[in-house]
């Protein structure tokens, strides 16, 4: 009786993780992104820079939108790559349940140096990934150094040996065969964007492109209290959308709600809207 139950325990748990998995990754042929996600919340309009009250009323009557935190891992070739790490609250859980050890992970590659980005890579003034290359756009590395934000300092001290700034020339630049940085600046002077994959079936990951999917999909234009730079961040959000529609990228984001990827179409009637993936 005992194996039996355990049997049909076991079948619903296989059946329960390939369903949650299904909701968790998209595959291509040649690389795999999960999202790992540290939380997901409400946040509140109030982060809003200036937003249309009638806008307010159509689309968020609540007063909240639903968000996350979240990092991605992407295996490709036999390696294991982040892209950000979240607060770092459970970013060493999250990897160990696809059953990835910190030192496995060979490359990192940051958006921006907030900390809901960078926070999982140090514990106690330790790298918690010691083999992994840190990859960051000179840009945005000098912004945070020129500032002496602490947290951020840090990082570039422990890490010092293994950061690989990098230049985007003319807005792009190859950084390892199939991965892309793309300038996306406005929510900080140096917010990157990488593109993996090739061909059809490319996921970019946008960082913080937006916060309010719920808001920001139909009006773009509208930036947060975050963005360093709202009105250079709502351009790029606007060009960005409209690339990503007309490609068909699918789209992995930092702060959009789980699944965290997915598609975005054009809107037949305001801006564009989000499809998240199946
Ligand atoms: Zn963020």
């Amino acid at each position: 009786m005992k194996s039996i139950s355990t049997l049909v325990l076991l079948m619903f748990f296989s059946i329960a993780c390939s369903q949650s998995k299904q909701t968790k990754t998209m595959q291509n042929s040649d690389y795999k992104i999960f999202v790992l996600n540290e939380l997901s919340r409400e946040g509140n309009t109030d982060i809003l820079v200036n937003p249309d009250p009638e806008v307010l009323k159509k689309y968020a009557p609540t007063g909240t939108f639903p968000m996350a935190i979240n990092a991605f891992l992407v295996q490709k070739d036999n390696e294991n790559i982040l892209f950000d790490t979240g607060l770092g609250q459970k970013l060493v859980e999250n990897l160990a349940a696809h059953n990835i050890s910190p030192e496995q992970i060979s490359k990192i590659f940051i958006t921006h140096g907030h900390g809901d980005h960078i926070g999982g890579l140090l514990k106690d003034g330790k790298p918690i990934f010691p083999n992994a290359k840190l990859y960051i756009n000179r840009v945005e590395y000098d912004y945070w150094m020129k500032e002496k934000n602490e947290p951020f300092t840090q990082v570039a001290e422990t890490y010092k040996n293994n950061i690989q700034l990098f230049d985007i020339e003319k807005d792009t630049f190859d950084l390892m065969p199939d991965i892309q940085a793309i300038a996306a600046y406005g929510h900080t002077p140096g917010h990157t964007m990488y593109l993996i994959g090739k061909e059809k079936n490319q996921t970019l990951v946008w960082g913080d492109l937006t916060h309010a999917m719920l808001v920001q999909m139909p009006h773009p234009e509208i930036s947060m209290t975050y963005d360093v730079n709202p009105e250079q961040a709502a351009k790029t959000r606007e060009s960005v959308l409209k690339l990503v529609a007309e490609k068909e990228f699918k789209i992995a984001g930092m702060h959009v709600p789980l699944p965290g990827m997915g598609i975005i179409i054009k809107s037949k009637t305001e801006g564009y809207e989000f499809s998240p993936a199946r």
